[in-house]
């Protein structure tokens, strides 16, 4: 058995023709998600997304961090300037990690006053509050434009000599439409999903509030990347190719969506496909019927079609499917689901491995977290039966553990303005993803 944390990689193509006039896919105020089957939360979803929702405001939004080196130097030239000024954009965002266009103090001032004039920003926002454990993890609240705030965590391992690895658990929709029953982001509610640059900017807060390069990025935060796909590859992209995060470090989660991982598949990516994490998605128990009642979306999407599109995922990309179950006392750890989870992945081949996460209680929730002795059990059953198992280690249990808990307590509404945004409490919070 091992202890391990997951990790994977994705990439997407990005051309590069004229971008002066590249204006973001925009912001919408969904009303709060009642969806109840998936078609509802990807349509949700999908209409977050659409241009035709851009606020008057938020039209104008012209932002750089996104932007593929090639892209940045045709920017420059469509402003006037030699391409190699693209260059420097590019290295001032993504090295140098600068986060407004008037500190690009290596160019001309001319050039940082047509970029401003014509609407264009870095796109990095403010980090509203921060809450840190006591094993060092520590969870960002970062505030939007749109005054929506999302939940980022840095989970940090440490060896004799010092930081080993960090990484970034992201979100990737402000709130979640999928509502699984143990989860504090679905009880939130969903209010849109994000753009690629906003999930690329929480690894860049991380990486300044630990004065650490990130090693690995796990899209296990907020909302379900699937119904984020075409932002979640667009942040893959950058963050492999522009801030130089290996493809295999990055790690994809998914509680499944109909359609979808074989699109993620036909990528090519050199990424795990992680089914599904701590509180926050997972394959989350081993039976169709069980599934059903923790996790809704189960309905729309069988255990038998999820396997045999995790086998085509493989397939296509070699790359084995990590299962992220998390275990609920008394609810889908016993003996027996153990079993019944070591047939269903024997019946569909050897390339899987299954994380195993002891359920971090959250508030208004009446599930508990198993003993030890219990996720013991539950992990030697596996591994009698020749599944390859590993048990996560609770991070941030003092610190608002589980995902979407900490933006529940500032912002319970998808859609708040800056006045209803709670000033944060004088006291200590806690964490986790
Ligand atoms: S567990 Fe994941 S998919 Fe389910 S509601 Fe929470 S964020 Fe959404």
């Amino acid at each position: 058995m091992m202890i391990a944390a997951a990790s994977s990689t994705l990439l997407q193509h990005v051309s590069s023709v004229s971008v002066a006039n590249i204006v973001r896919p925009g912001f919408r105020s969904l009303s709060a998600a009642s969806a109840r089957n998936l078609s509802t939360a990807a349509a949700a979803a999908a209409a977050s997304s659409s241009p035709r929702s851009l606020s008057a405001a938020q039209s104008d939004t012209r932002v750089l961090l996104g932007l593929s080196e090639p892209e940045l130097q045709q920017l420059a030239v469509d402003l006037g300037q030699e391409g190699y000024r693209g260059k420097q954009l590019h290295h001032l965002i993504y090295k140098r990690k600068v986060k407004e266009v008037d500190d690009f103090s290596q160019l001309p001032k001319a050039f940082r006053n047509v970029l401003q004039e014509a609407g264009w920003k870095v796109g990095r926002s403010p980090i509203f509050r921060t809450v840190t454990a006591a094993d060092g993890t520590i969870k960002l609240l970062i505030k939007l434009e749109d005054n929506r705030l999302i939940e980022t965590v840095g989970i940090p391992v440490n060896d004799d000599k010092g930081l080993t690895r960090l990484t970034a658990c992201v979100s990737s929709q402000v709130g979640c439409p999928l509502r699984c029953s143990f989860c504090a982001t679905g009880k939130g509610g969903f209010s849109r999903n994000l753009q690629a640059h906003e999930i690329v900017e929480q690894v860049l807060a991380i990486e300044e509030i630990f004065k650490h390069r990130v090693t690995n990025v796990v899209f296990m935060g907020m909302g379900e990347p699937m119904l984020n796909l075409k932002a979640v590859l667009g942040a893959h992209r950058c963050l492999n190719k522009d801030v130089e995060i290996g493809q295999r470090m990055i790690t994809i989660s998914t509680v499944g969506v109909p359609n979808t991982i074989k699109k993620l598949a036909s990528h090519k990516l050199q990424s795990t496909l992680a089914f599904r994490y701590t509180n926050c998605h997972s394959l989350h128990a081993s039976n169709q019927k069980l599934r059903e009642t923790i996790v809704p979306s189960a309905k729309s999407y069988p255990l038998d079609a999820i396997m045999q599109d995790c086998k085509d995922y493989f397939l296509q990309t070699s790359r084995r499917v990590s299962f992220e179950y998390a275990l609920l006392a008394g609810v889908n750890d016993k003996t027996e689901h153990a079993v019944e989870l070591a047939e269903l992945l024997q019946n569909w081949g050897r390339n899987y491995h299954v994380n195993l996460i002891p359920f971090n209680p959250i508030e208004g929730s009446d599930y508990q977290r198993p003993t030890k002795k219990g996720v013991l059990n539950f992990a030697s059953t596996l591994e009698a039966r020749k599944v390859t198992v590993s048990i996560r280690q609770p991070r941030g249990m003092d610190a608002s553990a589980a995902c979407g808990q900490l933006r529940n307590q500032f912002q319970k509404s998808p859609l708040l303005t800056d006045s209803e945004i709670s000033p944060p409490p004088e006291t200590e919070l806690a964490v986790a993803c």
